[in-house]
């Protein structure tokens, strides 16, 4: 479920006016496809990114958790989403040791 009109081909996009940085989108998604980067206008210096869209598997997982309602899974009837791989995997474990951010940044 969604209430933005979903953008083409995008497995997973977010409503930046609405996200607080809680970083809980960021912990549970299983496949490192999203992390924050510095965003020094900000409230928290934060903002969600989705860094590798590529990787998205559609588990809604981040869309369920989000308390504010600021980010939005595509329908799998609509995009065809990703396997979840262990480079994928990997990657999710690095995200979440560098505090959520991005990494190389
Ligand atoms: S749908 Fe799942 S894999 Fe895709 S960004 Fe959200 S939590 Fe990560
Ligand atoms: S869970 Fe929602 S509010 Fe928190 S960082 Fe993710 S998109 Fe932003």
């Amino acid at each position: 479920m969604s209430i933005m009109k979903a953008p083409e081909n995008t497995p997973v996009w977010t409503d930046e006016d609405r996200c607080k940085a809680c970083d809980i989108c960021v912990s549970v998604c299983p496949a490192g496809v999203l992390a924050m980067r510095y965003e020094p206008h900000s409230v928290l210096g934060a903002m969600i990114t989705v860094v590798h869209p590529e990787s998205c598997i559609g588990c809604q997982e981040c869309e369920l958790a989000c308390p504010d309602f600021a980010i939005f899974v595509a329908d799998k009837k609509e995009y065809k989403f990703a396997k979840l791989t262990e480079q994928a995997k990997e990657r999710q474990k690095k995200i979440v040791e560098n505090n959520y951010m991005m990494l190389g940044a």
